[in-house]
């Protein structure tokens, strides 16, 4: 492996052009093939070792729920253990890998993975309920951080200078923590399970990864991918099981040494507090990396391209039935140009077509489970007090968990519709007086990932890179799509530690840094 790799070579993963027929048909013979591989069991991997559990969790395809993905062994807390003092094992041999072997077996993990592409973006399909185009992304996503994080090491392996002088000399470089317990979300099954996990894994830690209960099959199909990279055992070791069962017992645990968690603001609160107190026998404090909730806008100024402002609202509100954290449940028009939007965000929303993501047209797919379906259909019940819908409303959970993509307009700012995560297909929109109160609503919620100004008024742009608070602000564009190497992803307040996935500082936080001086005699 060469040393000179440089973060200016990397250029991130292309999406598929499935305007093109040669694409869509291998994309539809990748889709058969997954179909013909579903309902198979997948055992834990702990140090090496297949564990099949009596106790399952059955991941179920959310556009026909019928339909089984696959059937995972089940993690209690005495195989969490097992893990736990697999990756203590593990982690002896693991540190002394040298950072070049280590960022090779995320080249190598990337390379395998763009080979058998679709077939990954086909379980997104089926198990996510993703789209075609919103699981390509999640695959090449999932390739842009191997390969960044794989390049970042490489920039990090031998430290950061510092001054010596005369008389000593001096070092400053970066070691792994420890163990590390990875979880992750639901919504980006692959892109941000596999992320994280690589992060931890190429700065010589050794992990406990615990995917979402919705997609544990994707996850396992990932840890066999590194694994026949050239991964040793034990350092990935795959443990799906119960959040508040296996989640609270590892991150109570004292030798956890960091959590990466990706998740819900409920969820990341509660980590965040019971790894901060200190356990018998712990040596050190925990890290907490913690990426949560959004509730993300677009503010549209009053000159601005009305035809942007509308796709951009549309398509960052409804792309993946809006379960992005980075989604725009929330747009804010100036008066002078709110009737004009909202009616060219009805009209472009009424052409989304829905259905099974599995069929190339489609927009949107599912929401996730019965649970969220349930969840949305009750916002959007009360929003009824709180807006007037314009379009969507009706869900149908008689197959798979459908809701139609929801427009309420004239909510007020503080309405719930306005303040809460919702995480489904539900836009709400406000009309704002002036500039100033397109900017107070922008940043008046608890959360600060993702956000976009609508704008044409140079003065404007230039005020709102410094008042909109937000982790990740874009302009004249929608607020979701971040690409690894480009955007680095991460939010403010109650959306998170700020950690920046997919940028430069993101592998320090999975390290510490010793400073090593030596005197001359
Ligand atoms: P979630 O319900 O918070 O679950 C996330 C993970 O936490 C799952 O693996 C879950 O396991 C686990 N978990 C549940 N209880 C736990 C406990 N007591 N201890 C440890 N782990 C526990 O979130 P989700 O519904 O999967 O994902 C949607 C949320 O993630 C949204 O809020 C979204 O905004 C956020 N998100 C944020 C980012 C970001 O970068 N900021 C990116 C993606 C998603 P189970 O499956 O067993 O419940």
């Amino acid at each position: 492996m060469s040393t000179k790799i440089k973060e200016s070579d990397y250029i991130h993963e292309p999406l598929t052009d499935f305007s093109l027929e040669k694409n869509r048909q291998v994309f539809k013979d990748s889709l058969n093939l997954v179909e013909s591989q579903l309902g198979k069991d997948y055992p834990l991997v702990i140090g090496g070792e297949r564990i099949t559990t009596n106790e399952k969790i059955v991941s179920i395809n959310p556009a026909n729920k019928d339909k089984i993905i696959g059937t995972v062994s089940k993690t209690n807390k005495e195989l969490a253990e097992k893990a736990m003092q697999a990756a203590l094992t593990a982690f002896e041999t693991w540190k002394k890998v040298t950072p070049e072997s280590r960022a090779n077996i995320l080249f190598r993990t990337a390379s395998m993975l763009r080979h058998r592409k679709h077939e990954f973006s086909s379980y997104l399909v089926k198990e996510a309920g993703k789209p075609w185009i919103e699981a390509d992304a999640d695959t090449a996503e999932a390739i842009d951080f191997m390969e960044y994080y794989a390049r970042q090491m490489m920039q990090l392996k031998d430290g950061i200078p510092v001054q010596s002088r005369e008389e000593e000399s001096n070092k400053f470089k970066y070691i792994p923590l420890g163990v590390g317990i990875i979880i992750s979300p639901f919504n980006f099954p692959l892109a941000i399970m596999a992320g994280t996990t690589v992060a931890a894994i190429v700065t010589g830690n050794t992990v406990l990864l615990k995917p979402s209960n919705n997609t544990p099959v994707v996850a396992a199909k990932f840890v066999e991918l590194m694994e026949d990279a050239g991964l040793p055992s034990g350092v990935l070791n795959y443990i799906p099981g119960s959040g508040s069962e296996v989640g609270d017992y590892l991150v109570n645990h004292p030798k956890t040494r960091f959590i990466s968690f990706t998740g819900s603001r409920e969820i990341g609160c509660r980590i965040n507090e019971r790894a901060a107190k200190v356990q018998p026998g712990q040596l050190w404090l925990k890290r907490v990396i913690a990426e949560m909730g959004g509730k993300d806008t677009i503010i549209v100024d009053a000159e601005a391209d009305l035809d942007i402002a509308a796709s951009s609202i549309v398509h960052s509100a409804f792309g993946f039935s809006g379960q992005k954290c980075s989604a725009c449940s929330r747009a804010v028009i100036h008066e002078d140009v709110y009737d004009e939007v909202v009616e060219k965000v009805i009209t472009l929303t009424k052409t989304l077509s829905i259905g099974n993501p599995a069929d190339s047209n489609t927009y949107m797919g599912p929401v996730i489970d019965q649970k969220s379906f349930e969840k949305v259909m009750q916002y959007i019940k009360n929003g009824k007090e709180e807006g007037k819908l314009v379009t969507g409303g009706l869900g149908d959970d008689s197959k798979g968990y459908f809701i139609q993509p929801t427009i309420f307009i004239d909510v007020n700012e503080r309405a719930r519709l306005m303040q809460e995560e919702i995480f489904g297909p539900v836009l709400a929109i406000c009309k704002a007086r002036d500039f100033d109160h397109l900017l107070e609503v922008a940043n008046n919620t608890d959360y600060g990932l993702t956000g976009a100004l609508i704008s044409n008024n140079h003065d404007h742009i230039e005020r709102a890179k410094e008042e909109f608070h937000v982790g990740n602000l874009y302009f004249n564009r929608g607020c979701t799509g971040a690409i690894v190497g480009y955007h680095p992803f991460g939010g403010f307040n109650m959306s998170g530690t700020d950690s920046k996935a997919g940028g430069p500082d993101y592998l320090i936080l999975h390290m510490q840094a010793k400073t090593i001086s030596v005197t001359h005699l």
